[in-house]
């Protein structure tokens, strides 16, 4: 994800539409300011893998973005379900809110023990 995107500030206007890339580019940057390692995530034989895979103070996660109202296909269910039940964490977000409340309740962990 580029840099130079706009802030998240001057893209969510009542005259935009919050648009998936633009609450996926505000919470990658804003989990790369935290010091979290933040990767797109792509499997080339499984298209519902998650959006991203990030690493925050040893511990693994997989944030999935939405527009806003946006819904998880069929597909994207599945293979959510298949992960949590191996324990992978994966969350959804569609606002840069919640995601700095994951982040902030990932950080309160402290760091992984086999990190
Ligand atoms: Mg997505």
């Amino acid at each position: 994800m580029s840099e130079d995107f706009p802030a998240f500030e001057t893209i969510n206007t009542p005259q935009r539409q919050l648009l998936e890339r633009d609450i996926q580019a505000a919470c990658v940057r804003y989990a790369r300011s935290r010091g979290t390692y933040a990767r797109k995530f792509v499997s080339t034989a499984n298209r519902s893998v998650p959006d991203y895979l990030m690493i925050t103070m040893g511990w693994v996660w997989f944030p999935e973005f939405k527009k806003p109202k946006g819904k998880l296909t069929p597909g994207q269910e599945e293979e959510h379900t298949l992960m949590r039940k191996a324990g992978g964490e994966v969350y959804v977000f569609s606002d840069i809110d919640e995601f700095k409340k994951a982040h902030a309740a990932i950080e309160e962990r402290g760091w992984h023990p086999a990190a």
